[in-house]
């Protein structure tokens, strides 16, 4: 999503005559796109502003702040020794062309202002902003914007706003923007997807409007809440050939009193119904998942119940997160975050470890099929190597000497070895 909202400011600042260098020594303005939703996010950026002090000593140099962080910490961020000049949350990005132009000329006087727009709007979509994107072949596409559920762990709706979905004819123009630019791929991106309306649109007639976009071979979406999965997003999915056969079902906590103090609204067995759905309907969807460890007082067994799920699942990929207190969050301000970091980084080792051991069977499982992969580009240890990823999104590796290629292109590839992480083959002779 942040990927995104950068496309979306870097659109809006060319449309006013901004150009972009991507040196910041020689840059007027540096700008940092931040997340705001675990602490090392944060640390990360304050890491970035430290780098920027000796450029700011130097020189009429502007910084902003964007994006969550701006939105959670506006005070200690425009407090009068910081050097950010600029601070804009999600729903201000329109207003960054006045407002950088109002800092350079605040600079050229030697004026001490900050530029602020931190409010959040009920109704923000960016919905006639063509986003700028690198040339490629995957585009991110925001269906929605904000989220409504309040988990308590989270500061997506503090610092992205009430829910609000985008029209679909304006994601459709996008997509066919898209096609005709090249792109092979769509990701359809919302916090909360499955809970996307406009008029009588929901999700499942969004998505495979979308894939049924002539010249798009893949359309991939993230993320679905488990509270609210709906059949007719599970039959667009199973279908729909252009539709990824690939769902990030995010699970959190495995253990059910855990599960109501995030207010996750659902249940282990009404999460692992779902979960037994999508399976009899498909054995072939891929199910990756996100996991929270060490959530405040989260006990040995508990944690188990995590372990458990996982195990139960078996989840194709997982991300494991350490629970990170979040300012303004119902849990950052009602309950204790009473796990030691020693104990969240043990829990996350074990659930890694879990996640990995599973993921190599899956893979082992594939070794001597042919398997459909979507060309991406170089491998990212060797040139002379391809990467692409299959339907369910298993990243594949191959020698280029074998076949000529080009990016963007569908080709079966028979697997000959794996690794937790990939699949290495070869292209099937024609
Ligand atoms: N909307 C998605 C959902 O409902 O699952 C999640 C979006 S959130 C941007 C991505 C992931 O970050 C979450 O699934 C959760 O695992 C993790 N996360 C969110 N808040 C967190 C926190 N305070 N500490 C640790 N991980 C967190
Ligand atoms: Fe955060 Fe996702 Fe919950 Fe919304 S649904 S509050 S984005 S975790």
């Amino acid at each position: 999503m942040n990927e995104y909202d950068t496309e979306l400011v870097r659109s809006l600042l060319k449309s006013s005559g901004f150009t972009f260098t991507t040196d910041k020594e020689t840059a007027d303005v540096v700008l940092l796109n931040t997340c705001a939703i675990r602490e090392n996010a944060h640390t990360k950026v304050y890491g970035h502003l430290a780098r920027l002090h000796p450029l700011k000593r130097q020189r009429n140099l502007v910084v902003g702040v964007l994006g969550c962080m701006a939105q959670n910490l506006k005070q200690d961020l425009i407090e009068a020794k910081s050097i950010v000049d600029v601070l804009v949350g999600p729903d201000g990005y329109r207003r960054l062309p006045e407002l950088i132009t109002h800092a350079i000329e605040s600079q050229e006087q030697s004026l001490a202002r900050k530029e602020v727009a931190v409010d959040l709007s009920e109704y923000e979509t960016y919905d006639d902003i063509l986003p700028d994107r690198p040339d490629g072949l995957n585009g991110w596409i925001a269906v929605m914007r904000g989220c409504d559920n309040f988990c308590t762990f989270c500061v997506v709706p503090y610092t992205r706003g009430r829910e609000r979905s985008r029209d679909p004819e304006g994601i459709l123009r996008e997509a066919e923007h898209l096609a005709a630019h090249g792109y092979k791929q769509i990701t359809l991106l919302g916090q909360n997807v499955n809970s996307y309306r406009a008029e009588n649109w929901d999700f499942a007639r969004l998505i495979t409007a979308v894939a049924d976009v002539p010249g798009i071979e893949r359309v991939r979406f993230t993320s679905p809440h488990p509270k609210d999965f709906p059949p007719t997003l599970l039959d667009a999915v199973a279908d729909h050939p252009k539709i990824c056969k690939h769902i990030h079902l995010p699970l959190q906590s495995g253990n059910d009193r855990i599960l109501t103090m995030m207010d996750r609204t659902y249940t282990r067995n009404e999460y692992l119904q779902l979960v037994d759905d999508i399976r009899r309907r498909r054995s072939d969807i891929v199910l990756t998942t996100d996991i929270i460890c060490g959530f405040c007082t989260e006990t040995e067994d508990e944690f188990l119940d995590t372990v458990r799920v996982v195990d139960e699942v078996g989840y194709h990929m997982g991300y494991v997160f350490k629970y990170s207190p979040r300012k303004n969050t119902i849990a950052g301000r009602k309950y204790p975050d009473d796990i030691p970091d020693e104990v969240k980084t043990d829990r996350l080792n074990r659930l890694v470890d879990r996640l990995k051991a599973i993921s190599l069977q899956h893979n082992l499982d594939t070794v001597g099929q042919t398997v459909p992969v979507l060309v991406e580009g170089d491998a990212k240890k060797s040139s002379a190597q391809w990467m692409g990823k299959t339907d369910g999104g298993i990243t594949v590796v191959w020698e280029k000497d074998a076949a000529p290629l080009q990016p963007g292109t569908l080709v079966p590839i028979t697997v000959t070895r794996v690794t937790a992480t990939t699949l290495f083959g070869h292209p099937v002779a024609p």
